[in-house]
């Protein structure tokens, strides 16, 4: 359906390597765009690379702000245009607020919000070009909530929220539409790790979410292909939650 093809676009998903960046990823690709993932495993990378069949893979320490402006225009050149950026790359280190060093704050703020912006800094040259664009960011539920393990993971998905209104209101007039996906509950390896750290969690987010079960990365498929497509044309600096009803339920 043309409204929501991408044949002829070019996008760039950091994280793209697996998890739901991967899902974001599956879903481009299916609709016909040209896609670049990047990460810090090359393995991973040439792996998943490979799964898309079109696919470029980029290796990339995104917490590096030279590194990280260096990886979109290697994406534009090698793709041979940038019209799509996905700010998917992201970490949580789950304490409680008293017992984090300033370093561990930095890297979950450097890789989750700084990058994000960077990336989107570098990417707008490229999307100006092209005479118009589509970023997405990656929040959170606890973009919206707060918990008692994520101080600086929930900072960092706060201000991702509050960065894509800044760069949508930026941007709008140029073609540039930026807004956030919000996902709930996902099965990924971040995740996987989470449900060990915190007893009682997986049993906690089926009881929670009114759909009675975790998401998949490709639940987020939809949602990446409606945000990077022409039927999103008017919609900026929104944050959409994918969450199974989770943010709805009292
Ligand atoms: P994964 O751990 O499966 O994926 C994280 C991805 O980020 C990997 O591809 C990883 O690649 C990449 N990454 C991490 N740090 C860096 C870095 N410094 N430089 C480059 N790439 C990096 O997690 P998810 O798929 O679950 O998470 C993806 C996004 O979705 C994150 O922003 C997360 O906060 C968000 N999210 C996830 C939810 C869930 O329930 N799973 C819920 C809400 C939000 P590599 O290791 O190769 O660097």
């Amino acid at each position: 359906m043309s409204l929501f093809d991408l044949k002829g676009k070019a996008a760039l998903v950091t994280g793209g390597n697996g998890g739901i960046g991967l899902g974001m990823a599956r879903g481009l690709a299916a609709a016909g765009a040209k896609v670049a993932i990047a990460g810090r495993d090359a393995r991973k990378n040439s792996l998943a690379a490979k799964e898309l069949g079109n696919a470029i893979a980029l290796e990339c320490d995104l917490k590096d702000e030279k590194a990280t402006r260096a990886l979109v225009d290697q994406a534009a050149e090698k793709l041979g245009r940038l019209d799509i950026l996905v700010n998917n790359a992201g970490i949580n280190i789950r304490k409680t607020p008293q017992e984090y060093t300033l370093e561990e704050w930095h890297e979950v703020l450097d890789t989750n919000l700084t990058s994000a912006f960077v990336a989107s800094q570098a990417a707008y040259l490229h999307m100006k070009r092209a005479g118009g664009g589509k970023i997405v960011n990656i929040g959170s539920m606890m973009s919206i909530f707060g918990a008692a393990f994520v101080a600086p993971y929930g900072a960092s998905k706060g201000g991702i929220v509050q960065l894509t209104r800044a760069l949508a209101c930026a941007w709008a007039r140029e073609r540039i539409q930026v807004n956030a996906v919000l996902p709930g509950w996902i099965d990924t390896a971040l995740t996987r790790q989470a449900r060990k750290d915190v007893s009682g969690l997986h049993e906690r987010v089926l009881a929670r979410t009114p759909a009675g079960r975790w998401g998949a990365p490709e639940d987020l498929a939809g949602v990446a292909v409606f945000l990077c497509s022409s039927a999103s044309d008017f919609i900026t600096g929104t944050a959409i939650p994918v969450d199974g009803g989770y943010s709805v339920q009292g």
